[in-house]
Parts: structure tokens; C-alpha cells; sequence
């Protein structure tokens, strides 16, 4: 069992002890609206258990990785976006970006996303 130190507050929003606009929830993963939406459907798809970054996955996690993907394509045709397209991203550690330290897939899509890197 993962320590409860290495939680973070989307352990919260998992057992739904803090509001949150949840899309999506199975035994494996579950999808919520992000608070500071970059475009106009920006949901974050996120393992249940804790994986910390995109460098700590295991051959375990293979289920619950490729859960992340099919919820993935389900959300977005939800939302509408699957014919238009959209863009997923998953930040690691600090030179990626990566602000929660529970590993987290950003759907992002709604409108032209420009290109893939800014600085
Ligand atoms: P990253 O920079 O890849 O770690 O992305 C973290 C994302 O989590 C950011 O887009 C935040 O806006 C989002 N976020 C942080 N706290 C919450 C929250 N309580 N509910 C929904 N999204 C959140």
C-alpha cells in the first residue's frame, strides 16, 4: 500500500472528499473537469491509485495505463470533441511541467490548439 504521505489533493477528489466536476469514474481511473481550463473542454483523466509521475510507472500499471486512453476516447466523444480533435498530455517532473505528483492525463481540445510547444 502506497503511503498517504504520497497523496495529493486528486486522492481527495478520487474518494470525493472535495468538490470537483467528475466526468468519469470506474474502478481504475477517474476524470474531472480541471479548475483553470486552458481551452474549452479540459478534463484531467487520473489512475485511482497513486502513481506518482509518468517515471514511476511499472509493467503493473499496464491496465490501468491503457484504461487512461480508452477514457480518453469515451470523454471526448462525451464532449463533442472527437471529431474535431483534441490533444492529450501527460507532464513529468519539474522540466515537464508537472504541478500534482499524481500522474494525470490533460484532454484538452474544443477549439485549434495551436502548436505543440510554447515557451
Ligand atoms: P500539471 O501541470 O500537468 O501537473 O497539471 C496539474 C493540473 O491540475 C493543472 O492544470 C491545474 O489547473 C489542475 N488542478 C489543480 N488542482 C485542481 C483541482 N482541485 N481540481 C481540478 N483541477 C485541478
Amino acid at each position: 500500500m502506497v503511503s498517504m504521505s504520497n497523496e495529493t489533493i486528486f486522492s481527495k477528489i478520487i474518494r470525493k472528499e472535495i468538490p470537483a466536476d467528475i466526468v468519469y469514474q470506474d474502478d481504475l481511473v477517474t476524470a474531472f473537469r480541471d479548475i483553470a481550463p486552458k481551452a474549452p473542454t479540459h478534463i484531467l483523466i487520473i489512475p485511482n491509485k497513486i502513481i506518482p509521475t509518468a517515471a514511476d510507472v511499472t509493467t503493473e500499471d499496464e491496465p490501468t495505463l491503457g484504461r487512461l486512453f480508452i477514457v480518453a476516447r469515451k470523454v471526448a466523444e462525451q464532449e463533442g470533441i472527437a471529431q474535431s480533435g483534441y490533444r492529450l498530455i501527460v507532464n513529468c517532473k519539474e522540466h515537464g511541467g508537472q504541478e500534482v505528483d499524481h500522474l494525470h492525463m490533460h484532454l484538452v481540445g474544443g477549439q485549434p490548439l495551436g502548436p505543440m510547444l510554447t515557451h
